[in-house]
């Protein structure tokens, strides 16, 4: 499903542009979960920005597929409209864009790409109140701009609605677990195993196991420099939480 061979990329213009991604490869089959860790700085934020097409990240080399589909030569918007689902360790304010209008429009983008008809506002409706009454999340939310004056916990509240909302084909999560309480990450957890399936897969970017015992993976990649230097199974993740990074990082030199 989503394939990333011998990936690299840059970031920053000209004299200053630094190698981030560094020959990095990964592929992620339809119905399975990943789940990538990796120390401070290694490249994971990074690797979610490039393959949504961020401004001033640059590919220098390699390919990222998602079903065969050359997602790099795609504009941002037409991967989203092809299922590919981000969720940012830093999500941004849209001040003046409601919620319901922002993820109705994304919704329609993605339909519009799959060949169905526009969700109309009573269906669209009917679908948020089940999916926020799953999170918990208060139906006033859903009017107010997106993220704006948000609380950390909310973000990520908003960020798994929006997921439950486009049923994307594929989901990197950067990190959604950080800065939430427990019952928050009980929730986020919730919502993420709802949405596994034989036809999706995911990527889940972690600094922490905790998640992990939640959401249980079926590979754990290490990224390191820019790279996969190591995978295993879930408990490969216990181990890094014992551990911490030196070990793998000794053995991959
Ligand atoms: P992680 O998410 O694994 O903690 P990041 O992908 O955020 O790491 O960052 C990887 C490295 O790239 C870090 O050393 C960071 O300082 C650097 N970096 C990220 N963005 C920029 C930028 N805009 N300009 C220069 N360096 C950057
Ligand atoms: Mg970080
Ligand atoms: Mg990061």
């Amino acid at each position: 499903m989503l394939k990333i061979q011998n990936l690299s990329a840059t970031v920053g213009e000209g004299e200053a542009a630094k190698t981030i991604i560094n020959g990095l490869s990964l592929e992620v089959p339809a119905g399975e979960v990943h789940a990538i860790m990796g120390p401070n700085g290694a490249g994971k934020s990074t690797l979610s920005y490039v393959l949504t097409g961020r401004d001033g990240y640059e590919v220098t080399g390699g390919a990222a597929t998602l079903d065969g589909q050359d997602i790099l030569a795609m504009e941002p918007e037409d991967r989203a409209a092809a299922g590919l689902f981000l969720s940012f360790q830093y999500p941004v304010e849209i001040p003046g864009v409601p919620v319901m209008t922002f993820v109705r429009t994304a919704m329609n983008a993605q339909r519009k790409a799959r060949g169905q008809a526009e969700i109309s506002a009573p269906d669209y409706l009917k679908k948020s109140r089940e999916v926020a009454k799953m999170l918990n999340l208060d139906a006033d939310m859903l009017k107010r701009p997106v993220n704006v004056g948000f609380s950390g916990g909310e973000k990520k509240r908003l960020e798994i609605y929006q997921m439950l909302m486009l049923e994307p084909r594929f989901m990197v999560l950067d990190e959604t677990d950080s800065g939430l309480d427990i019952d928050a990450l009980r929730t986020v957890a919730e919502g993420v195993n709802a949405l596994r399936a034989p036809e999706r897969g995911m990527l889940v970017i972690t600094h922490y196991q905790r998640l992990l015992d939640h959401i249980k993976p079926d590979k754990v990649h290490v990224l390191a420099k820019g790279r996969i230097i190591k995978t295993g199974g879930p408990e490969l993740a216990l181990r890094l939480e014992e551990e911490g990074y030196d070990g793998v990082l000794a053995e991959a030199v």
